[in-house]
């Protein structure tokens, strides 16, 4: 039989599994649930917290003054009594669900949750999931964003590096991609050119040559971003990428490219791109650089690929068109940032990466764009790889009141 099996041609190279789909039915995927949670106390869930916080809920730092000690513990009122200050501080003060009006329970509930969607889970699930308003969970999930843009997507990169860009948002930006904004229609039923009166032939025309109607130098849409990621390969073979780091930009430039690399790569990193010419300029700035052209092949005889970039890419396109659907671009760089955690936590168990996605989030101190949301205080800027750029919120006007179907 084996003979008759190894004659058999094969049609083209079969894909190497990495083992992902393998992990996720293993045991070893999913070593906590809810029921876990749901038995904690609420003891349990302080000591939970500050175990994953600190290494220990007998001795931490006060987040008043930095004092590390043994602080004196208030039993009724699961707080701390600081040993230097007097001041009185609980396991989530300091940081972005500090002034929490929730149980500590409950956000661990919404966070595990959040936590373990593959490319998401949207706000207004976790709403119906929890029965609480949707401007606080709203708020909930984007603390935890909050904390992967500022605690998850920092940081040098270095080794062998993937970088891409893709489009996302903007008016019928699928369709349109690459296109000049209000492009001719192009589904308009054809005539067949023998029905057609005969053309006269027109003179040969002198001149210069049109200017290119599509590409980068057409005008885009205001509102479509490009999303620039780099990946670094790991050093095990077959496991894919381990670190990720993304930024927003108005278009792939030469500008953007290189804002993006230089802020996130050592000098010593080598860069797979695919051909635009964008990245030409790599190879001076970087160690190395190897390009792949993709209208021809996927990957070169050599090896030379960047599809660890395309399957950030893929994840990000299922998260905007599957589960989010309409993310605006003034928050696209923290469902980014989401997004890169997700493929970088991709074979942590499911309470590994609870309690990875705390400890990012909840060191990265105070919230600085969520607080007082509920009181109309909102984020006023979309971060760019260029820096921050004034943006303007997409609900209801100040004061303005919904109307009430009489
Ligand atoms: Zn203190």
């Amino acid at each position: 039989m084996s003979a008759v099996a190894a004659e058999k041609p094969k049609l083209f190279p079969l894909r190497r599994r990495t083992g992902t789909a393998a992990f996720h039915l293993s045991k070893e995927a999913v070593d906590f649930g809810s029921e876990d949670l749901e038995r904690l106390t609420d003891l349990g869930a302080v000591r939970f917290v500050a175990n994953l916080l600190w290494g220990s809920y007998k001795e931490m730092p006060c987040p008043h003054c930095g004092t590390i000690d043994e602080h004196y513990w208030r039993r009724k009122e699961l707080r701390w009594k600081c040993r230097g200050c007097g001041k009185t501080f609980s396991v989530t003060s300091g940081t972005v669900f500090a002034d929490r009006k929730l149980p500590l329970k409950k956000i661990l509930k919404i966070a595990y949750g959040w936590a373990n969607g593959a490319s998401g889970k949207p706000a207004l699930q976790l709403r119906r999931d929890w029965n609480v308003a949707y401007t606080t969970v709203f708020a909930l999930v984007h603390k935890l964003r909050e904390g992967l843009v500022r605690g998850f997507n920092t940081g040098v990169l270095c080794g062998v590096q993937e970088m891409d860009g893709m489009d996302i948002n903007g008016r019928r930006y699928r369709e349109k991609r690459n296109k000049p904004q209000g492009g001719k229609r192009t589904d308009k039923p054809k005539i067949p050119e023998h029905l057609l009166k005969p053309k006269e032939e027109a003179a040969p025309f002198i001149g210069p040559p049109d200017p290119p109607k599509h590409g980068k130098t057409a005008r885009q849409p205001a509102d479509r971003r490009i999303l620039l990621v780099m990946r670094q390969r790991g050093v095990v073979p077959r496991l894919g990428a381990m670190a990720t780091r993304i930024g927003v930009a108005l278009n792939e430039s030469t500008a953007t490219v290189t804002a993006m690399a230089t802020r996130f790569a050592s000098a010593e990193s080598r860069f797979n791109t695919d051909e635009d010419p964008a990245y030409a300029a790599f190879g001076k700035l970087f160690a190395g650089h190897k390009a792949v052209c993709h209208s021809e092949t996927y990957s070169l005889p050599d090896g030379t690929n960047n599809n660890q970039a395309e399957s950030f890419n893929f994840r990000m396109r299922r998260s905007a068109e599957g589960i989010y659907l309409s993310a605006s671009n003034k928050y696209l760089a923290d469902y980014a940032a989401e997004n890169a955690w997700r493929e970088d936590t991709r074979r942590l168990s499911t309470g590994k990466k609870l309690q990875y996605l705390l400890r990012v989030a909840m060191w990265v101190g105070l919230s600085r764009w969520w607080r007082g949301y509920r009181q109309g205080k909102h984020r006023a800027f979309e971060m760019l790889v260029s820096g921050e750029q004034p943006a303007k919120g997409r609900g209801r006007t100040k004061g303005a009141k919904p109307k009430v179907p009489c």
